[in-house]
């Protein structure tokens, strides 16, 4: 009679508490460790060989915005694939409650251009039964997960649900109203959420836009707004924040909360990301980081960015352009319109100015536009046969050079011949290993910036765990294991106020994974066509991956997923 649910045997344990590796087994019995030693086989129900093998936490994503995928993906995807098991919703300020039902398609509106998650898979995927913050944690919890979802409480919404978006752009919010979104972050706090979160970037270099190119609403957040819901957090007296904006701004808002806050972003100087090169270098960035938490005795974490950037521009949905007005103008509106734009020729000389003004290169992250591929035309596409005859497979350069055109014209020529349902192929954009190991073992980095949900069909940052594990620790040796799943999981379930999960430890939650250190590595991009209302994503799977446990329950055999839904609600605040 088998007295454990599932017996892990003879992996090397890596606890996620930088304790030094050790052989043991674990054994998981109704959704807990309860044993971590040597455990005979004959005792569990189910046996995983795991010699050879690394038995380690599932990884705490805490930078997604799986707030509307969650609905038709249980197991949130890319994550689960790579190692996941609880994710941290509700991020940069974006986000679906509270909302107005006369709202909804305006808030999926915002999403679709911040975030560019395709607006007829949201509107098609996502059940709305809810209007206040506490009736969408509801949802949430009633909705089947593979992974643990936690939630911030996002900033955004609340200006739509209280001011009115538009409104409260034209005129900040007055103290009353101030006032009540306040007490809404509040009772939001009450059921659950984690904190509060929002993008304050102003107008320039700002790609995360409104639908209508405009900054989001919080973008232009005044010191008295930011101070008010600073201060309402501190008479909460628990949960943190997330910004994304300048590191002042999160030192402020640390000062007035009294909270930890997690700023975003650390990056290598001079690398590139979704938001666009880095413009500060990290090491008086990390020094500042230094001072605020070890002088001043602020609690102000880092995202660290340590993912290596390769894309897939496609221009139906693209917004990290966004920055250079001319873009900004051509990619707003319905497809017909920016069918139009992008064909009209005097509209060109401004796109062009923008490439030569990023050396050559497209997109916030500059991928040198002649070595661009062309990946993939829709069939859907007018003479799509045709069209991928001739150009599926060559680069920008080539096809440029063959038709004696700029390369900007041969390629915008392509993506309106297919109705902007073109895939443009990127090269690889490398990182500095030596600049990434300063950034990554910061005091206060937290490895990741996965975007998970996001930037749907261009952008592959939520194999960071992957990459950390596979790349930058295998074969660069930027920091040890221990220290990797640290950074991974205890250390940012911490941050975030994740209680008693992110490491191996006996009692605790069993959300494990199993892995061949040897091997775990990220896949190559892939197009998936599995999306409500027929839409496709670019992602990337994993491999090495023996098995990941959520809550004493196996959601991944080798990278397949078992269809078990274990993953909780984790609410704020609460026992779970
Ligand atoms: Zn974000």
């Amino acid at each position: 009679m088998a007295i454990y649910d599932i017996v892990i045997k003879g992996g090397t344990i890596i606890d996620g508490l930088r304790t030094p590796r050790y052989r043991a087994d674990v054994a998981i019995k109704d959704g807990r460790i309860v044993q971590i030693g040597s455990v005979a086989a004959a005792d569990g129900a189910e046996v995983v060989d795991a010699v050879g093998k690394i038995v380690a936490p599932g990884v705490v994503d805490i930078h997604t915005h799986y707030d509307s995928q969650l609905f038709w993906d249980p197991w949130c995807t890319m994550s689960g694939w790579h190692g996941v098991t609880s994710v941290v919703i509700g991020n940069c300020g974006f986000g679906f409650a509270p909302c107005k039902v006369e709202d909804q398609d305006r808030a999926m509106l915002s999403v679709s251009r911040n975030e560019a998650v395709p607006l007829k898979t949201m509107r098609a995927g996502m059940p709305w039964d809810w209007v206040t913050y506490p009736e969408f944690l509801d949802s949430v919890d009633r909705t089947p997960k593979g992974v643990n979802v936690m939630s911030l409480a996002p900033l955004a919404p609340l200006y739509g649900y209280v001011v009115g978006v538009d409104k409260a752009k034209e005129q900040r919010a007055s103290d009353e109203e101030l006032d009540q979104m306040c007490q809404l972050l509040v009772e939001a706090m009450e059921v659950g959420a984690c904190g509060w979160s929002s993008q304050i970037s102003g107008d320039l270099y700002n790609v995360q836009r409104d639908y209508d190119g405009t900054p989001m609403v919080t973008d232009e957040m005044t010191e008295r707004e930011i101070v008010a819901f600073s201060r309402a957090l501190r008479t909460v007296g628990r949960g943190s924040t997330q910004i994304t904006g300048a590191l002042e701004t999160a030192a402020l808002i640390a000062r007035e909360s009294g909270r930890p806050i997690v700023w975003n972003a650390l990056a290598p100087t001079g690398s590139v990301n979704q938001h666009g090169e880095s413009r500060f270098p990290h090491l008086e960035t990390i020094a500042r980081l230094d001072e605020l938490n070890q002088q001043e005795g602020l609690r102000v974490f880092a995202s660290a960015q340590i993912v290596r950037f390769k894309s897939e521009i496609v221009l139906e949905d693209y917004n990290l352009m966004d920055i250079f007005p001319a873009w900004k103008e051509a990619c707003l509106g319905t497809l017909e319109e920016k069918v139009a734009k992008l064909s009209d020729p005097a509209r060109r000389p401004g796109l062009k100015e923008a490439i030569d003004a990023l050396g050559g290169g497209f997109g916030a992250a500059r991928y040198p536009l002649d070595e661009i591929t062309v990946n993939w035309i829709s069939s859907d596409a007018p003479n799509a046969q045709e069209l991928k005859e001739r150009y599926e497979g060559f680069t920008i350069a080539e096809i440029a050079a063959r038709e004696n055109k700029h390369l900007l014209d041969a390629m915008l020529d392509i993506a309106v011949a297919g109705l902007l349902q073109v895939g443009f192929g990127t090269t690889m954009i490398e990182m500095d290993p030596q600049a990434v190991k300063e950034v990554g073992t910061c005091a206060v980095a937290l490895p990741g910036i996965s975007d998970g949900g996001a930037h749907t069909k261009f952008v592959t940052t939520a194999r960071f765990a992957t990459e950390l594990l596979g790349y930058w620790v295998r074969e660069h040796e930027i920091m040890s294991l221990e220290d990797a799943h640290w950074r991974l999981s205890a250390y940012p379930a911490m941050a975030v106020g994740l209680k008693d999960r992110g490491s191996l430890t006996e009692g605790s939650p069993a959300d494990v994974i199993v892995y061949d250190p040897d091997r775990v590595d990220a896949l190559e991009q892939e197009r998936r066509f599995d999306y409500p209302a027929g839409e496709w994503r670019l992602v990337q799977r994993a491999t090495g991956y023996e098995r990941t446990i959520v809550n004493g329950v196996t959601t991944f055999i080798q990278g397949d997923c078992t269809a078990a839904t274990p993953g909780k609600l984790l609410r704020h605040g609460a026992a779970h």
